[in-house]
């Protein structure tokens, strides 16, 4: 099966795509559409820290890449980024970090000050797998999202990426649910050894999960990383993969990421144009950027982020979208039981 020529019928069945037939992105541009209109929604990145106690071979801060220049932002630091961030009108900001570069603890402490400052902000983070009691103090401490990649549906390959069992990011990602995070999973589209039946498995799953966002984009080689010399799969492959997961999630935040702008100019309006609604500008401060390299050439790593959303918002118009400055909950997770007490959480 060929994931590059998957279409969708008008019963919205998937099925084969023919040569030259786009009805795959008709129908997630339609479904887009009549969910968020030509809005997209902004959240403020911020690259906390790129310590990491893992060694995923794609990674280019893993824990052997020992030419990597290692920083943590300190709780000042952070929210110096998140008032500035506030202050540009985002109401959503995103930790992420390599995986245990904070404490819990930490973490506590600079996710409640952030809460009680900003009692408005959406608080996403992104700080890899944790014991469910720990996530459970996160989200006590005010973190209403997390985003935890499950970055291939192949055990066997994530086995051999990460050294570890898929099965226990899986259960990382249901316990995230169980405590009423909103939640954010996806993949890495072209990793060595995908086939085109991962891909769409790799599809499915972000379906049975039900998630809340769905964030995915291109591997990208590092030559810092024993998969440096592998082979690079056409942006493409991560434009069409967007427009299946629109359909076949169409409630769930779909963000246009920065890898698809790295790999490609208009990597991000070519997403977005086949059903993202999502943009993610790193406000991360600009003297630490060069160091959180999870790939190479990666964009906008000399300015600030809040030059970035002036080029942004021109990107978005460049395709008849508008950003949004709304905190932009996802409407899988409001449309969930009890959504209305949710929202105000
Ligand atoms: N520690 C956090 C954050 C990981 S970094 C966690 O474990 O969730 C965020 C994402 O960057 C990863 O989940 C992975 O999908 C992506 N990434 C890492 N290396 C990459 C590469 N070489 N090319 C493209 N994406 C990469």
């Amino acid at each position: 099966m060929n994931i590059s020529n998957i279409s969708v019928d008008k019963n919205g069945a998937i099925s084969l795509y023919k040569k030259g037939d786009d009805s795959i992105f008709k129908k997630a541009q339609e479904i887009c559409n009549s969910i968020y209109g030509n809005k997209v929604f902004l959240r403020g990145l911020i690259e906390c820290s790129n310590i990491c106690i893992n060694d995923c071979l794609y990674c280019g801060i893993r824990k052997s890449n020992n030419k990597v220049v290692r920083y943590k932002l300190t709780k000042e630091e952070i929210l110096n980024t998140v008032k500035k961030g506030y202050e540009y009108g985002l109401k959503t900001f995103v930790l992420q970090s390599g995986e245990f570069s904070y404490s819990v603890k930490e973490l506590c402490d600079i996710v409640e000050t952030i809460r009680d400052k900003y009692y408005d902000v959406a608080i996403t983070l992104s700080c890899g797998l944790m014991s469910k009691s720990q996530y459970r103090e996160l989200k006590n401490a005010g973190a209403n999202r997390y985003l935890m990649r499950f970055e291939t549906s192949d055990e066997k390959l994530y086995r051999y990426l990460r050294n570890d069992s898929l099965k226990r990011r899986i259960k990382g990602l249901m316990d995230l649910n169980d405590l009423d995070f909103e939640v954010g999973s996806g993949f890495m589209v072209g990793l060595p050894e995908e086939t085109e039946e991962t891909r769409i498995n790799n599809a499915t799953l972000c379906y049975e999960l039900g998630l809340d966002m769905v964030g995915i984009g291109p591997f990208i080689p590092h030559k810092e990383t024993p998969l440096g010399d592998c082979l690079q799969l056409p942006i493409d492959f991560t434009i069409r993969m967007t427009a299946l997961l629109r359909i076949l999630l169409p409630y769930a935040n779909i963000p246009a990421t920065t890898a698809a702008g790295t790999l490609s100019p208009t990597g991000r309006e070519k997403m977005l144009w086949a059903g993202a609604n999502v943009l993610m500008p790193n406000i991360t401060p600009t003297q630490y950027k060069k160091n959180y390299l999870l790939y190479p050439d990666k964009i906008c790593i000399d300015e600030s982020g809040f030059e970035c959303l002036g080029c942004l918002s021109n990107r978005v118009k460049s395709i008849d979208k508008e950003i949004s400055f709304k905190r932009g909950d996802s409407y899988s997770f409001l449309l969930k039981e009890k959504s209305v007490v949710k929202a105000y959480n």
